[in-house]
C-alpha cells in the first residue's frame, strides 16, 4: 500500500534531515542497531487504507510481543517539535490498559488521541475528534472500545438500578444511555460486552453524519472506523467501517 514518491528539492533536503534521525536513532540505541524494518521511520500514511494498515500491523506486533517502539526517542521529538502530521485519531477509554500509542505501537506525532471513559462522547470530545480530520486532513479515526470496559459496566449498573451518579460521572451515564438501550434488545449472557460495542459503534455512526466530517467520508479521504480491543489477548478488532480500496478509474 506504500507509495514510492520520487523525491523533489524539498523531498530530498526533508531527506537528509530523515537520514539525520535515522543516525540519531541509531546512535541512541543501547541495544541492537537501529531496526531497518520498513515500519521505521517511514513517512505517515496519507489514505485511510494505508492509516488503518500501519495501526493494525503495529497491533500486531503488540499481540505478538515483538514491538518497534517507533518514533520514541529525542530524535523524533524534534523531527515533530514545530509540526506535527498524525495520521489517524483515536476515540478510546480512560482505562489504564488502553493506551493507543502502545497498543498500536506507534509514537509521537503519530495519533492524535482523546479519550474519555466508555468513549463518552460531548460536544468537546466531538470538537477534540473534529480538529485532525478537519484542520490537519488526518484520513483515519476509529472509535476503539475494550473487553470489561469498567466505565460501561458502572453505567450499565446505574441505568439498570436507577441509581445516580455523583458528580459529573452521571454525565457519563448519561452518554452512554443510548448503548445501553441497545442491550435490552439484544439477548447476551454478556451485557457489558454487548453495551461496549454498541457504544463504539452509535458513536462512530454519529460521527459519520457530523456535518464536517460526513463529506471527507463521502469522498473516501477519511474513514470513521468502529473497533475492539481485547484486554485477553491485545489485538483490535475492526467491528464497521473499514476502508475500501479507491475503485479503478
Ligand atoms: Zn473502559
Amino acid at each position: 500500500m506504500n507509495r514510492v514518491v520520487r523525491p523533489n528539492r524539498r523531498t530530498l533536503l526533508s531527506g537528509a534531515l530523515v537520514g539525520t534521525v535515522a543516525a540519531l536513532t541509531a546512535c541512541s540505541s543501547t541495544e541492537a542497531p537501529a531496526s531497518t524494518t520498513s515500519a521505521f521511520p517511514e513517512a505517515p500514511p496519507t489514505t485511510p487504507e494505508a492509516a488503518l494498515q500501519r495501526l493494525l500491523e503495529g497491533n500486531q506486533r503488540w499481540v505478538k510481543g515483538d514491538p518497534q517502539n517507533p518514533n520514541r526517542d529525542p530524535a523524533r521529538r524534534q523531527a515533530v517539535a514545530q509540526e506535527q502530521k498524525p495520521f489517524a485519531a483515536v476515540l478510546s477509554c480512560i482505562d489504564s490498559r488502553v493506551p493507543p500509542e502502545l497498543i498500536f505501537d506507534v509514537g509521537l506525532g503519530d495519533l492524535f488521541v482523546t479519550r474519555t471513559g466508555g468513549e463518552a462522547v460531548s460536544p468537546v470530545v466531538t470538537g477534540s475528534l473534529e480538529y485532525g480530520p478537519l484542520a490537519n486532513g488526518t484520513p483515519l479515526l476509529m472509535v476503539l472500545g475494550h473487553q470489561r470496559c469498567g466505565a460501561v459496566k458502572a453505567a450499565h449498573a446505574a441505568l439498570r438500578d436507577g441509581e445516580t451518579l455523583p458528580g459529573h460521572l452521571a454525565d457519563i451515564v448519561t452518554a452512554l444511555q443510548p448503548a445501553y438501550e441497545q442491550v435490552a434488545t439484544a439477548k447476551s449472557d454478556d451485557p457489558i460486552d454487548v453495551m461496549v460495542r454498541a457504544q463504539v459503534e452509535l458513536a462512530a455512526n454519529d460521527l459519520r453524519s457530523n456535518p464536517g466530517l460526513a463529506p471527507l467520508v463521502t469522498k473516501q479521504e477519511l474513514a470513521i472506523v468502529s473497533a475492539y480491543y481485547s484486554l485477553d489477548t491485545g489485538a483490535v478488532e475492526v467491528l464497521s467501517g473499514a476502508p475500501t480500496p479507491p475503485a479503478e478509474k
